[in-house]
């Protein structure tokens, strides 16, 4: 990529879509024109060339040492976005079982996949955070269960209020499914927990435009014939992630991000101390705040990937957000639906920049407190 092009880029804590590892970009730029062997763009071939098959073979074979994703679990990359995988599960896992479905409410996301599900079939609520305005997770103990759930969804990292499950937690022997959106790739996971892990791409993974899903085979018999083609996993795990023509770019795309993880990184063991790194970095400074800066997650639940707080008035935040920008640190703000300030410190956020955020809140502390 032209330097002066890179000179111009800002830090930048977007919630999604989100930055991407400069390496990346820069490797997209120049595959863009021509991808190697096709004298095509990737943009321009065929989803059913032998070339695109390398690239989606690659993709997922790339992913799955990655995560070491065990035998017996099949990677589909759809598309339609987590919000169409919060209706995809139910309408494949819920339909014709005898227990309800059931959904821990952590905070936006988790909430607004059990309103889909609702559509779909009967549903219970084990735990809502709703009371506290979701800043907290329950610990497993305090979870209802009850035995013949068809299966129990959760979101391993709330994007908006920025509370995250700190480890895989145990079920037992319930099915259990996580939006893992915001947090994909950014730390060892145990795929063997999981009945079904579903994650959009735009946080960690790649552009927007893909939607990974990894399912474990023996829940594909659930997806009813009936069901529209599009919407069955079990009609895309036959057709190997071809039922129609897949996002091709974004899934070449998340092929570079995961390969910059494994050659680059150095696996998801790395990226995790990163990203513990980098978040410890602006906790510590809410920390020493004296209650200038005031997060909203409870330590014990506190996100790596959305950091989450408020100033002690909305004109101060506007003051911040707007500051930060000038110096180069852009999309800061919270959530339209909650406000405050969030920095996204996702994997390709590098720890320059978290340091640069870090610094900049202590300096506005000292002009504003
Ligand atoms: N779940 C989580 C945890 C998210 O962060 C998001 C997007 N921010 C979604 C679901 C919805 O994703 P999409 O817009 O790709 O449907």
């Amino acid at each position: 990529m032209a330097r002066d092009a890179v000179a111009h880029r800002l830090f930048n804590f977007c919630a999604g879509p989100a930055a991407l590892p400069l390496s990346v970009l820069e490797q997209a730029q120049r595959e863009f024109l021509v991808f190697p062997g096709t004298g095509a763009s990737v943009l321009e071939i065929s989803h059913r060339s032998s070339a695109f098959k390398e690239i989606l073979g690659d993709a997922e074979r790339c992913l799955r040492r990655l995560l070491t994703i065990p035998d017996g679990y099949t990677v589909l990359f759809l598309q339609g976005g987590a919000r169409l995988q919060f209706s995809m599960v139910p309408m494949n896992l819920l339909h014709n079982q005898s227990g309800p479905a059931q959904y821990v409410l952590t905070g936006t996301w988790g909430t607004k996949a059990c309103e889909q599900a609702r559509r779909e079939g009967p549903v219970e609520v084990v735990w809502d955070g709703a009371e506290t305005d979701y800043d907290r997770l329950p610990s497993a103990s305090r979870w209802n269960s009850s035995k013949n759930a068809a299966y129990r969804h959760i979101t391993s990292n709330e994007t908006i209020q920025g509370v995250q499950f700190p480890s895989d937690p145990i079920v037992g022997d319930t099915v259990l499914i996580c939006d893992t959106s915001s947090d994909f790739l950014s730390r060892p996971i145990e795929i063997s927990h999981y009945g079904l892990l579903y994650a959009c791409a735009q946080k960690n993974a790649g552009p927007a435009g893909v939607t990974i899903v990894i399912i474990r085979d023996q829940l594909l018999q659930r997806s009813d014939a009936a069901l529209p083609g599009y919407l069955s996993y079990r009609e895309h795990a036959l057709a190997g992630s071809l039922y129609n023509t897949p996002c091709t770019f974004g899934v070449y795309m998340l092929g570079l991000v995961v390969r910059w993880l494994e050659d680059e990184v150095g696996g998801l063991e790395a990226m995790d101390r990163i990203n513990r790194c980098k978040a410890s970095q602006l906790y510590e400074v809410l920390d020493s705040s004296e209650g200038f800066y005031q997060g909203h997650a409870q330590p014990d639940c506190r996100s790596l990937m959305n950091v989450t707080f408020r100033l002690p008035s909305d004109e101060l935040d506007d003051a911040f957000v707007g500051q930060a920008e000038s110096e180069g640190l852009c999309a800061l703000r919270g959530h339209r639906s909650v406000g405050g300030i969030r920095a996204s410190i996702y994997n390709a956020v590098p720890v320059s920049g978290v340091a640069a955020l870090a610094e900049f809140m202590q300096d506005f502390q000292s002009r504003n407190a």
